[in-house]
């Protein structure tokens, strides 16, 4: 009798090729421990107990490191950010850290500067990778933008300014990563399938089917179904006031059902083009009150800033890498004054 968490149970009837599994055995033959290495960090271990097997999963924690990095724009921020060192995955992390406050496609300019400090992980002295950015500056025609990363007693982590506000909006402005905008928010538009007079309450994305649909905030799935014209439709309720409607969809992420929590940016369906569409696309609303806005120019609400109550230990544990951060910029700056000269 094999005793434990079902989902692991589950796991071990999955191994993957190219994996090792131990077994221990005992005098008379028996099974006595089955170890499987399911990545470097993660353990699935099965021991005998009294009564049978008991299954456990055993974690490994990672050494974290802290590294800095800068660097000067003088051609693109990604061969800025390779000349500094950072790996692609941190050169994303930090255009997603800035997203909200910087047009990273269009304003960034030749001068314009950054400093990270980023984790890097190690096992047994052994280098994982790259962890996340804790602190960064970004500095944009001259203008200072500083991130610093909290964990939030829930466990999650957001970037913050050192005054606590966050730096994302409640909203992403749009679903689908790229795509172009075939139909936008128009109260006077002609169907293009009904031929008649028609409000469009949302903007239509054309994309090809199958590309992903992220969840624009943190919400709760209320509906998740066929309904009418609108074919395979997730409609999002966020907090009391706001919701967002996906449609046309081709199929939903079976990860979430009615009722699932979702957080802003998770891939909640895939563009199709079900119901009354005339190709794939996404069609997008954004409700407040119930009353439909034209999700390309609400103005969008902030994200929650860091609660009163731990607005100290914020500053107490971000203080130090904000220091960083600036006497780097110091140092930076002195140098390029003495070049100059
Ligand atoms: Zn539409």
């Amino acid at each position: 009798m094999l005793h434990g968490d079902k989902h692991l149970r589950k796991e071990l009837t999955r191994l993957y090729p190219g994996k090792t599994v131990k077994f221990l055995l005992n005098d008379q033959g028996g099974l006595e421990k089955l170890v499987y290495e399911r990545s470097r960090t993660e353990t699935i271990a099965v021991s005998r107990e009294e009564d049978g097997f008991d299954i456990e999963k055993v974690f490994k924690q990672p050494q974290k490191e802290l590294h800095q990095a800068s660097g000067t724009v003088e051609s693109t921020l990604y061969i800025a950010g390779k000349k500094a060192g950072l790996s692609d995955s941190l050169v994303m992390q930090l255009t997603d850290i800035f997203a909200w406050d910087i047009d990273f496609s269009r304003s960034i300019h030749p001068g314009d500067s950054f400093n990270v400090l980023y984790e890097k992980l190690y096992l047994d002295g052994e280098y994982l990778g790259d962890g996340a950015i804790v602190a960064a500056e970004f500095v944009n025609q001259g203008k200072i933008h500083q991130a610093l990363r909290f964990t939030l007693p829930d466990g999650t982590s957001e970037y913050y300014t050192p005054e606590g506000k966050t730096l994302r909006k409640a909203f992403l402005r749009m679903p689908v990563k790229s795509a172009r905008i075939s139909s936008r928010f128009n109260l006077h538009r002609r169907h293009p399938i009904l031929h008649r007079i028609r409000a469009h309450k949302g903007v239509d994305y054309a994309a090809p089917v199958g590309t992903p649909v992220h969840a624009t905030g943190d919400g709760k799935i209320v509906y998740r179904g066929w309904k009418g014209g609108y074919g395979r439709v997730i409609i999002l309720q966020h907090g009391r006031r706001y919701s967002t409607l996906y449609a046309h969809l081709h199929r939903f992420n079976s990860r979430f059902k009615i009722g699932s929590k979702v957080r802003q940016g998770d891939v909640i369906a895939y563009v199709g083009r079900s119901g009354l569409a005339s190709g794939p696309h996404l069609h997008y609303e954004f409700r407040i009150n119930g009353i439909h806005r034209d999700p390309l120019t609400v103005p969008l609400p902030e994200s929650t800033p860091i609660p009163k109550a731990l607005l100290a230990v914020f500053k107490q544990q971000t203080s130090p890498l904000l220091a960083t951060l600036e006497s780097s910029r110091q140092t930076a700056l002195a140098r390029q004054e003495i070049q100059g000269e």
